[in-house]
């Protein structure tokens, strides 16, 4: 499908060689070209993470970490070469702050079941804020109905933004934890976390960051932020799902209980006591997910040998030009109209249900999000039942978003 210099695309971002990268772009949905715009919900993966699964199980297929063999040994080294890549791409101080998980979900969980279950105190406090993924809501609902805290919440302003005043006004001497996501999922808003970290620290709270949506498009340098964890999964990054990262202060990782028991995460067993691994094994019970640790590296690199910067600036050029030609449209509204936003792209049409949009613009090849994007509360802030969203990623080109134009158009003329 691709035939373009893409005029809009700066010179040096060779998107038709990137597009080659990642073969499922090549596919027919309905016997159309694929557009794929539901980016926020899962990455597309390019070529090299899709051979390095298959060259990991083809040739190297072993049990990480405690074989002495050849094949146990060339695993251990990848799956930990990914360790050191991720501390690089983030810029933590040190590998063993890098917790595999299985994805920003189980990281939050694990900071959850861990610190919050051992650090929160009858009538303490949590901060989140209203534009937070299930995800950062229900952990934190849990472990304060079992501690007896409470859940304060951020508010959001009708653009989408945090209100940073109110969250001035939330922290107390009782708040213990600040949980807010980096980059809004549902909108796209990209949260002032710096100045939530640094205010939130001068109560003495701890902070965590859901970088699910953040690690993808922005620069992550977790000691210029200063946060103390900050999660994300690898399937929004290029890479393949099951896999995600806690990052965590050392000297809090330290101190904190472990999250499950099992193999690896322990130095020794007697049934009179088990004491436990250092940093990072002992929050990394049981055989892990090694063939998609491993494939994380190649998504890494990729994002790397592109350059963030890059990816940014063509992802800013299609968000503007998205947003642009979607105001166009009689009765359309964007959801989170703010200026500071990642390439996600939240609307509804008046008169028009979103999941009818879905459906039409499917049936011609594109595929978009529609729905609650997992933050009930905020459409219901909204007092909206959900959104079509668009997100955009380093491989899209303006081509697509004007196909989305074309069939939004005629599928907005059939539902009126
Ligand atoms: N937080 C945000 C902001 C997200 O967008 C998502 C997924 O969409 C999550 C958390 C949960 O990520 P996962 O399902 O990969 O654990």
């Amino acid at each position: 499908m691709m035939n373009t210099t893409i005029e809009a695309t700066f010179k040096g971002y060779d998107i038709e060689s990137i597009r080659k990268d990642f073969p499922i772009l090549n596919r027919k949905v309905k016997g159309y070209p694929l557009v794929y715009f539901d980016n926020a919900a899962t990455s597309q993966k390019p070529q090299s993470v899709i051979d390095a699964l298959v060259h990991y199980y083809s040739y190297n297929n072993a049990n990480v970490h405690r074989g002495i063999h050849s094949l146990a040994e060339e695993a251990t080294a990848d799956f930990e070469a990914t360790r050191d890549a991720v501390k690089s791409f983030i810029n933590a101080q040190s590998r063993e702050e890098i917790i595999y998980t299985r994805g920003t979900t189980e990281s939050i969980n694990l900071v959850a079941y861990t610190w919050a279950k051992q650090n929160l105190a009858e009538g303490d406090e949590v901060i989140i804020s209203g534009m937070e993924h299930h995800s950062n809501i229900v952990p934190w609902q849990i472990i304060c109905e079992q501690n007896k805290a409470r859940l304060k919440v951020i508010p959001v302003n009708i653009n989408g933004e945090l209100l940073m005043d109110e969250f001035e006004n939330l922290l107390s001497d009782r708040t213990k934890l600040v949980a807010v996501n980096h980059v809004s999922n549902a909108m796209g808003t990209v949260n002032p976390v710096k100045t939530i970290i640094q205010k939130a620290h001068a109560k003495g709270a701890v902070v965590l960051i859901d970088g699910a949506q953040s690690a993808m498009h922005l620069d992550i340098d977790v000691q210029d932020l200063d946060c103390d964890f900050f999660a994300f999964s690898s399937h929004k990054l290029l890479g393949p799902t099951g896999m995600g990262i806690l990052y965590g202060k050392k000297e809090l990782l330290q101190t904190m209980p472990v999250f499950a028991g099992g193999g690896e995460m322990i130095r020794e067993v007697t049934f009179e006591k088990t004491t436990y691994n250092d940093l990072p094994y002992k929050f990394e019970a049981g055989t892990p997910n090694i063939a998609d640790a491993i494939a994380l590296k190649p998504a890494i690199d990729y994002i790397n040998k592109i350059g963030k910067e890059n990816i940014r600036r063509h992802e800013d050029m299609l968000l503007a030009h998205a947003t642009k030609k979607l105001k166009e449209i009689e009765g359309l509204k964007v959801i989170g109209d703010n200026d500071h936003k990642v390439s996600v792209v939240s609307f509804v049409i008046e008169g028009v249900h979103p999941q009818d949009i879905g459906v039409l613009l499917d049936n011609r090849g594109i595929a978009v999000r529609t729905g609650h994007h997992c933050a009930e509360p905020l459409m219901n802030h909204f007092c909206i039942p959900g959104t079509i969203r668009a997100s955009f990623a380093l491989y899209n080109t303006t081509e697509e978003i004007d196909l989305m134009m074309e069939a939004l158009n005629r599928a907005v003329k059939v539902l009126r």
